[in-house]
C-alpha cells in the first residue's frame, strides 16, 4: 500500500447516559492510502457514524489517534463530510451552497479563486446550468452531487460520506456512485464512505472494512482487486459481494439505551 494519508488508531468511545453508558467503539485501528476508496460496513448501531463523525472531528474519541489529516498545501486539518440528507440550505442557490462551504472553513481564499473554484465545480458535476437554481429545483440525486461539490470545495485531503446515497432511487445511486469514481480519477480524492450496501461497496471500493456489532472493532478487510468499470454481473464480483455480505454479521441495534438525536 501507498504511503497512508490517514493513519486511524486504537480509536474507543462510550457515550455515557444518566445511568447507563453505551461502549459505541472498542479499539478501531486501520490506515487509508492516498486516492484510496475505503468502504465500511457493519451492522446498524455498530459505531460506523460514530467513527466517521469522530475522524471529522465532530466528535471527540475517549482513547486513540487520528494522524495525517491536513489539507493538500498544508493548510491544516481537512476532511469534509457528506450525509445522507444532502443537507443543502434551501434558501441559497446551488452556487450560494457550494461557496458556504468555503467560508465556512478557516481557509482564506480570494473571491477570484472562490468563483474559480465554484466554476469548476460546477462543471465537474455537470450543474453549471443550474448554479442559480435552488435546491427544490432539483432531483434527489442532483441535490446530492451539490453536496459532494460543496464538501469537496475546500480541497479536502480526504471526503467523508455517511451512507451518502442510501436515500436516492437506484438509477440516481448509479449515477453518483460513477460520478464518485470519475471524481477520484480527476481530483485524486482520498474517500471513506459508510454504506449498508454490498454491491455498492464492491462497486466502488479499493478496500471495504468491516466492523463487529457493538462495540466497533475492525472485524474484517477484503480487498477488491477488480478493474473499473466494473460489472455487478462479473462472476468475481459477485463472490466478492456474496463474501463481505457474508462477513457482515451481528445484531443491528440500532440504537442503545441512551436518548439522543
Ligand atoms: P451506525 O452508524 O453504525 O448505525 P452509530 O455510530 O450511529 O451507529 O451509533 C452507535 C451506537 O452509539 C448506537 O447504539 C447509538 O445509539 C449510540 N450513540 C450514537 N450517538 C450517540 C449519542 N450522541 N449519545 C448516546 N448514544 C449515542
Ligand atoms: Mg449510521
Amino acid at each position: 500500500m501507498a504511503e497512508p494519508v490517514l493513519s486511524i488508531s486504537g480509536i474507543e468511545k462510550t457515550f455515557h447516559g444518566e445511568s447507563e453508558s453505551c461502549p459505541a467503539l472498542s479499539g478501531v485501528s486501520f490506515d487509508i492510502a492516498a486516492e484510496e476508496i475505503v468502504c465500511i460496513m457493519g451492522p446498524s448501531g455498530c459505531g460506523k457514524s460514530t467513527l466517521l463523525r469522530i475522524i471529522g472531528g465532530l466528535e471527540h474519541a475517549d482513547t486513540g489517534s487520528i494522524h495525517g489529516i491536513s489539507g493538500p498545501t498544508g493548510e491544516g486539518a481537512s476532511a469534509a463530510m457528506i450525509f445522507q440528507d444532502h443537507a443543502l440550505f434551501p434558501w441559497l442557490s446551488v452556487e450560494e451552497n457550494i461557496i458556504y462551504g468555503l467560508r465556512l472553513s478557516a481557509q482564506k481564499v480570494p473571491d477570484i479563486e472562490v468563483q474559480r473554484r465554484v466554476d469548476a465545480l460546477l462543471s465537474l458535476i455537470h450543474l453549471t446550468s443550474f448554479a442559480r437554481s435552488l435546491p427544490h429545483e432539483l432531483s434527489g440525486g442532483m441535490k446530492q452531487r451539490v453536496s459532494v461539490a460543496r464538501a469537496l470545495a475546500i480541497r479536502p485531503s480526504i471526503l467523508l460520506m455517511d451512507e451518502p446515497f442510501s436515500a436516492l432511487d437506484i438509477f440516481a445511486r448509479g449515477e453518483l456512485e460513477d460520478e464518485i469514481l470519475r471524481i477520484r480519477q480527476e481530483l485524486k480524492t482520498t474517500i471513506l464512505m459508510v454504506t449498508h450496501n454490498p454491491e455498492e461497496a464492491v462497486y466502488i471500493a479499493d478496500r471495504i472494512i468491516i466492523l463487529s456489532e457493538r462495540p466497533g472493532v475492525v472485524a474484517g478487510i477484503v480487498t477488491v482487486p477488480l478493474p473499473h468499470p466494473r460489472s455487478p454481473a462479473d462472476p468475481d464480483f459477485i463472490r466478492i459481494r456474496e463474501e463481505v455480505a457474508g462477513r457482515v454479521k451481528g445484531k443491528n441495534v440500532v440504537r442503545c439505551g441512551i436518548q439522543h438525536e
